[in-house]
């Protein structure tokens, strides 16, 4: 089949290309790039016309919820969300039910979503058995199974001598370990960023050394392991200095920052809304505008939804924020900020020019679309209604797309 995408606007930053150009797709590869491509019969047309024309949107960071909690969130309805936004592949979390911690629960997540053919789905293996914190998983078998990476994400792993056997195991077998840096000893049941706001409205605060701390020790140990490390959704800034200056001294670490934790920061609880309510919290604008910084200088490589649906009865609507569990869904494609997640983690050989492409995305990025994609499980969508703070894409002049070739080993 013979696909014609014109008139749009492609974007394509591991290429330096982002003009007007049309794109000739023959039997899912693009054939052809150029000013313009003549229609001929028998092509299929897509007028793409104020339209961005993207490769798809990859997300390292998910919660896809099944197996065992598909009322949240399902392989099905999290792809079909992912594809709405132009995220081709994520990569889904291990905090299932049961948890993936073993080969069979991979290979059940790679054969749903083969079935359910939409996004590619890559799940991520959990570090330790039951994400308990003790006992590590079977790393080979379960690469061998198709785990991409590992994590106990929802849960850091608290002692320092398991994320030190973890960090050694995997570089050994080459694969990243992805870390939710929390110290859940200090964290405890805190619910905001503890700080002015936490104090003046009486909510039980989550210092900043929470994160910091797992900052800190990870990247000391990683200093000698030099495994993959890959820290995820970072908020402070101090954890963008620890992970600035480890990287100065060469130490190999990757970094994320989420969607909300970017353009959002601790004043949204003053609404008493609980969708404000996320892990780690939203901290102070300092913080924001340091993360921004980390992401221009690089520090940060690139941005993850942590797209973590709750049902919407346990999300806040009706329940007092306590007793909430935080979660956001960034990943639903149709808000806006959701499509400034871009980063494609494959570097790819040759320059400018017709490449084989395996999946792309066309939309507006600054409008809202079509309201049934929200119409899905959850209730957390803290950037709903929120416009694109990406100039190059939102259409408010032009602006050099900040992207950066790294590998996650995903
Ligand atoms: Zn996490
Ligand atoms: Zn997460």
């Amino acid at each position: 089949m013979k696909l014609l995408i014109k008139n749009g606007r492609l974007v394509d930053p591991a290429a330096g290309v982002d003009r007007a150009m049309d794109l000739l797709i023959e039997s899912g590869r693009v054939k052809e790039i150029a000013r313009a491509i003549r229609k001929s019969p028998g092509l299929s047309l897509i007028d793409a016309s104020g339209m961005v024309v993207a490769p798809g949107f990859i997300d390292m960071h998910v919660h896809l919820r099944e197996p065992g909690q598909e009322n949240k969130e399902s392989i099905a309805s999290g792809a079909r969300a992912a594809v709405r936004g132009g995220f081709t592949s994520v990569a889904c979390m291990a905090n299932t039910e049961p948890v993936n911690d073993n080969r069979s629960v991979t290979e059940s997540i790679i054969a749903r979503a083969r079935q359910v053919g939409l996004a590619n789905i890559f799940p991520i293996a959990a570090v330790t058995r039951g994400q308990l914190g003790e006992n590590l998983v079977e790393m080979a078998d379960l690469i061998e199974g198709g785990a991409v990476a590992f994590s106990d994400d929802g849960h850091c792993v608290m002692k320092a001598d398991v994320i030190r056997k973890a960090l050694e195991y995997a570089r050994m077998l080459d694969v990243p370990i992805i870390e939710h840096p929390e110290d859940h000893s200090i964290s405890a049941e805190g619910q905001v960023n503890e700080g002015f706001i936490s104090y003046k409205y009486g909510l039980r605060g989550i210092l900043k050394a929470a994160e910091e701390v797992i900052v800190a020790r990870d990247l000391i140990l990683q200093e000698r392991i030099r495994s993959k490390l890959h820290l995820t959704h970072v908020s402070t800034a101090g954890s963008v200095a620890l992970i600035r200056n480890a990287r100065q001294a060469k130490t190999p670490v990757s970094a994320d920052a989420t969607p909300h934790h970017l353009l959002l920061n601790e004043e949204r609880v003053q609404t008493y809304d609980t969708v404000y309510k996320v892990k780690p919290p939203l901290r102070t604008e300092a913080d924001r505008l340091e993360l921004i910084r980390g992401l221009q200088d690089g520090t940060i490589d690139c941005i993850a939804s942590d797209h973590a649906p709750h049902t919407r009865h346990r999300h806040g609507d009706v329940v007092p924020g306590d007793l909430r569990p935080p979660g956001a869904r960034e990943a639903d494609h149709d808000q806006p900020p959701g499509r400034a997640v871009f980063h494609q983690s494959r570097p790819r050989p040759g320059p400018e020019g017709p490449r084989p492409r395996q999946d792309g995305f066309a939309g507006r990025p600054d409008h809202p679309g079509p309201q049934e994609a929200l119409q899905d499980r959850g209730g957390g969508l803290p950037l709903q209604g929120q416009q694109l703070p990406v100039p190059g894409l939102g259409g408010a002049g032009r602006s050099r797309l900040h992207h950066r070739q790294r590998q996650f080993g995903l």
